[in-house]
């Protein structure tokens, strides 16, 4: 069902917010981004919900002329496939997921959402059927409730508990004093990262969009948390065109297309099995992480079974 009443209070601005917040705060001076000028065309398509086909045709991108941070990016996505992006920090990953948002605008190629070129679908038409889950979650001054409905702003209380469950986050939610109505952010409850993460898929299981881009967290939680995060996410992504900028074994294990990304290129790509095969980069990634993320798993196993 389709739930954004207004599309400008959606995920476009958590979205912007965030930006917002990126560019004030991390961003060297001199390394100032292009201004975002993204608007509806007069004749655009409205699409009050897709299937979910997502298609990076030739994409290239950078946020100053003379360096392009995502180069001749061509990929295919099929309605409820992930496709998973690795490679090293900088390369280029989280702004490649962040074009199909049109949160920036491609210099070249198409990037297509059920056919339709982003540019010319009508804005909320797209982000109400693309959610955006990211680490720095935004969460106002409101209860927990309005954090959670905020973007679908029709839902009931039910719908909102339930979302809560679905994304884990409801035990922790019925511990504070005031329950769901317990006010976070500024001047209020100040909620840990792992719990934020919830809040966000809760939000994003509200929406309910047919496409989802995850950033997942690289910030470390503790193990029980973590296991809550990924059952989650399993449920929110599971039967949606997802792309994630990986950071988990487990996710880009079972990613129906991975992406090996430097330097703004694609070098490698195939599901894990074929890049492993082929004992490039992604093998190289993949056997430094493994080592360490196995003892991870093994202590998330016995916690699970405790
Ligand atoms: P990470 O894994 O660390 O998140 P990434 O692969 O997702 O990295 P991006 O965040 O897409 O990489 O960044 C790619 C390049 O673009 C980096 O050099 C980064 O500094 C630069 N960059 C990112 N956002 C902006 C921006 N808003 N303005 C200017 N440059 C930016």
């Amino acid at each position: 069902t389709q739930r954004f009443v207004d599309p400008l209070s959606g995920v476009g601005r958590i979205v912007n917010s965030y930006e917002n917040a990126r560019a004030s705060g991390e961003r060297i001076v001199g390394l100032v981004s292009r201004p975002v000028e993204v608007r509806d065309r007069e004749d655009s398509v409205v699409r009050e919900t897709v299937e979910g086909h997502v298609e990076y045709d030739d994409v290239t991108f950078s946020y100053r002329s003379d360096r392009p941070v995502v180069r001749n990016l061509s990929f295919a996505a099929d309605a409820g496939d992930t496709i998973a992006f690795v490679g090293p920090t900088g390369a280029g990953k989280s702004t490649a997921a962040k074009l199909l948002l049109r949160l920036y605008e491609v210099d070249s190629g198409t990037i297509r959402v059920d056919g339709v070129d982003v540019r010319a679908l009508a804005l909320d038409s797209l982000r109400s059927n693309v959610g955006y889950v990211s680490q720095d979650v935004f969460l106002f001054d409101g209860s927990v409730a309005e954090n959670v409905r905020y973007g679908s702003f029709d839902a009931t209380d039910e719908e909102v508990e339930a979302a809560a469950r679905l994304a884990e986050a409801h035990a922790f939610v019925e511990n504070l004093p005031e329950g769901y109505e317990t006010r976070v952010g500024e001047r209020g409850v100040k909620l840990s990262g792992g719990q934020r993460q919830r809040i966000a898929i809760a939000r994003a299981m509200l929406q309910n969009p047919a496409i989802l881009v995850l950033d997942e967290a690289t910030s470390s939680v503790d193990t029980e948390t973590e296991l809550l995060i990924q059952r989650g996410l399993a449920r929110l992504t599971a039967d949606r065109t997802t792309l994630v900028i990986a950071h988990r074994l487990s996710t880009v294990k079972d990613a129906d297309l991975i992406l090996v990304v430097d330097d703004g290129e694609v070098v490698e790509r195939g599901t894990h099995d074929e890049l492993l095969d082929h004992g490039g980069l992604y093998a190289t990634l993949w056997n430094v992480q493994a080592g360490a993320e196995a003892t991870e798993e093994f202590i998330a196993e016995v916690v699970a079974r405790a």
